[in-house]
Formats: structure tokens, sequence, C-alpha cells
């Protein structure tokens, strides 16, 4: 069915009005939410900017539902956008559910006619991102989203899948391309060429984005990188994994919004999650309140990139050892000591591999973040425009060596040393 399809079988936008009656005729619903419908709370919530987020509370609970819009919410009706994006979030809600039980929202109901899901409230949960704004500390997180990283891309691969089941699922998700494309635009195009969706600070920022158009060196490795994406079918991504996607408490991390859910590589969401926190570790002269006030945050940050990477290395490896199920790598191929040691070696060999994808999607992502269409809060909400500016250019500043000379990273160590002198010149 086509979207044009989808509306005329009856999709329509639903509004605050609407939902107690909608949420009232749902097996199970009401007695979840307690009470006679008039009695429940209805907030549109959605910060995000693709989609309708309602949170509904009533006396004895609440759930959020959230609505794909047939358009990009960000930018309005003149930017069109499948609403099957729903079904590919609610197949990958599931899916991850599944490999990782907890770590996501429990779905409570999925209408595919109104491009709409009912899930899970979580609360007393806070978007990741605007938690390390104001420099709060998640002790839980590096752990849990490498397990949640670990799970979900090695159960997803042809190391644990067959190539029939691997293929299926390949398929199951082969139609979310609408979403893809955003991002094979927004990500690994549009930055480094001039169109209309860019902005940047300027004019602090207008010369090294001009000499990033120019770049052919970061033009070649960012599409070596694009190339990747787009061919790359390696396991099941989340696809939008940045601190705006995760949710938590100091005790509990949860990961929302998997719309861009495809088959993808590996390398694109462990560089998403690094890159953000990256961004955050730049952001923070800029959210003091006293001269240094936020350095030793900023410790925690990096150890947390360090722990990020060196749980997730550990966790996958530990995967792959315990349920070698997949077509890949035959045992047949590894046999004896001599095969088990080479095969541990090729272990190593293939993180280091993925690594570097990280090293490189992560690059992208910074610099999409500085230069494209969609900002983040972590800069975007610091005050002082010079430092804003500063911490903008660190940014790029590392990002393109990240891209262009990714073999000077080869541990997760490089990176911090590099993000350290590059907050240093953001100080200076
Ligand atoms: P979009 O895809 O449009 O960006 P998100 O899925 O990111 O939408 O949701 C937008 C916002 O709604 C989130 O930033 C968060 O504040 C809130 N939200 C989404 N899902 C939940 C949930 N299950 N529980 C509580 N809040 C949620
Ligand atoms: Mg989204």
């Amino acid at each position: 069915m086509d979207d044009a399809q989808r509306v005329a079988a009856g999709y329509r936008p639903l509004s605050e009005a609407d939902l107690p009656r909608y949420l009232a005729g749902l097996p199970g619903m009401a007695d979840r939410l307690g009470g006679p419908p008039a009695g429940w709370t209805v907030r549109e919530v959605g910060d995000g900017n693709l989609n309708l987020v309602f949170i509904v509370k009533g006396p004895a609970g609440g759930v959020a539902v959230k609505q794909a819009l047939p358009y990009v919410r960000l930018v309005g009706e003149s930017w069109p956008l499948p609403l099957s994006r729903a079904h590919y979030e609610q197949m990958a809600l599931a899916e991850q559910a599944r490999l990782v039980p907890g770590r996501t929202p429990a779905i409570r109901h999925y209408d595919e006619r109104l491009a709409l899901i009912v899930m899970e409230l979580l609360e007393p949960h806070v978007i990741m991102r605007r938690g390390m704004i104001a420099g709060t500390r998640y002790p839980a997180f590096a752990a849990e989203i490498a397990d949640f990283m670990a799970r979900t891309l090695y159960f997803t691969s042809d190391l644990a899948l067959t190539a029939a089941a691997k293929k299926d699922r390949v398929g199951a998700f082969a139609g979310n391309h609408a979403l893809c494309k955003i991002t094979e635009d927004l990500i690994f195009t549009d930055p480094y060429r001039v169109a209309a969706n860019n902005r940047w600070t300027s004019p602090e920022l207008d010369d090294i984005a001009a000499a990033f158009r120019e770049d052919l060196d970061l033009h070649v490795a960012v599409s070596r990188l694009k190339l990747k994406f787009l061919s790359a079918a390696e396991a099941m991504l989340h696809g939008d994994l940045h601190t705006g996607s995760i949710m938590v408490t100091e005790a509990e991390t949860r990961v929302i919004d998997p719309e861009f859910a495809f088959y993808g590589p590996m390398g694109f969401d462990i560089g998403a999650v690094i890159a953000n926190l990256l961004l955050n570790y730049l952001s923070q002269p800029g959210h003091e309140t006293e001269p240094g006030g936020r350095r030793a945050y900023q410790r925690w940050v990096l150890d947390t990139v360090g722990e990020v990477w060196s749980r997730f290395r550990d966790d996958f490896l530990a995967l792959w050892r315990a349920n070698p199920t997949g077509d890949a790598y035959p045992p047949d191929l590894f046999q004896g000591m001599a095969g088990a040691a080479r095969l541990e070696e090729e272990r190593q060999a293939f993180m280091d591999r993925l690594w570097r994808d990280t090293v490189g999607f992560a690059a992208a992502k910074m610099i999409r973040r500085i230069l494209g269409l969609a900002h983040n809060l972590d800069l975007e909400s610091i005050p002082d425009r010079r430092l804003k500016a500063a911490a903008e250019t660190a940014a790029l500043g590392m990002a393109r060596t990240m891209m262009v000379e990714t073999e000077r990273f080869p541990s997760v160590d490089a990176i911090l040393a590099r993000a350290e002198a590059a907050g240093a010149s953001v100080r200076a």
C-alpha cells in the first residue's frame, strides 16, 4: 500500500481532544489509565523534528502516543514523508525488545491505519541530551548502551543469523528508504555543498564552511562513508542513535525513536553515540556558570566515551564467541587449536575495522550538526556566541581529521587525547 492509499484508507492526525476517546476504545487501555476518559490529561510534547507525541495520564497510569505525520514536522507540508515510518519504528521496537529486554519503551498498541504507536510512558526519565547540558552524570549509561548496541548489532548480523533469515530481515526493512534518504542527504551530502537546508554560525564559521565545500580529501572520505551506509547491510541499526533518542535516569537507560531503522553498517550507530558525547564535551565550557565549573563533568564525558567503546568491544566479542550461529566464518574452516587461535585473531581484526568505521561515522555526525540542517541543543543553547563558535570550530577540526586521517586514531584513547586538545582550544 502506498502512502496515498494509506491516507485514503482512513489516516487522520489525532488531536489532544480526540485521544481519550480513541484510547478508551483500545482493549485494556481504560484499565491501564484508570477512571473515566474525561479525567485523563493529554499533552502534546513532540519536541522532535518529525512526529506528534502525546503524553496521556490517568489516575492509574500513563502512556505515550506517537503518531507519524505525512510530512516533516520541522519543515512543514512542503516536505512529504511516508507514514510507513511508524511501521518500521514499531517493528524495530519489537525486535530491540526481543534482543535487549527492557531497554526500549514497551509497545501497548500499534495502529497501522493511523501510523500510531501507543507505548510505555517513560517517567521520570529525561532526554539524555538535556540532562548532559545540565551537567548530570549517568553512571549506568555506558554499560547499558554498550550492551544495547552489542546485542542489537550482533544478533541481527551474519555472525549470528543464517543467510536466509538475514536476507528476510534486510527485506523487511528495505522499504524504509525515505528515512534513509534523509540521512544520505543531510549527513553525507549537504554539509559539503551549497544546500538550502544548511546553516551555521555566521560569519564566524563562514570560512571553514567554505573550505569544507572545496575540500576534495574530505569529499572522498565522506563519499566512502556514504557508499558504506548505502550498501553495507551488516546489521539492524537504530539509525538515529543520538543523545536525543536516549531517555535516562541516573539508574537506567532507555532507547526511543528507531524510525530510521534499517540494515546498515554497524559503525553508524556506535559513531552516533560517540559523536554526540564528543559534541557535548566540547560544548561544556559554554555552559559553565563559573570558570572551570564543568571540568570535572567533561572528564566524566570523556571517560564515558572510552567506556562505551571498550565495553561494546568486549560485549560484542563475548557474544560472538558464545553464539557463532551465523553463516559467516564456517566452523569447518577454523578447526583445531590453530583454527581457534586464527579465528580469535580475526575477531580482533573485525573489531579494529569496526572501530575505523565508527570514527568515520562519528565525524560525519559531528559535522552535520554544525554545518547542516539539524543542529543540536548542546551547542545551540550556548549563550556566549564566541564560545559557541569556538566549540563548533574545534569540533569541525577534530571531525575532519577523524574522517580524512582515520588511521591517526587506532584506539579510543587517541580520540580522547584529540578531544582534550580540541577542548583546550575552546577554553583558550
Ligand atoms: P521524533 O521522532 O518526532 O523526534 P521522538 O520519538 O524522539 O519523536 O519523541 C519526541 C519526544 O517525546 C521525546 O524527545 C520525548 O521527550 C518524548 N517521548 C517520546 N517517547 C516517549 C516515551 N515513551 N515516554 C516519555 N516521553 C516520550
Ligand atoms: Mg525521530
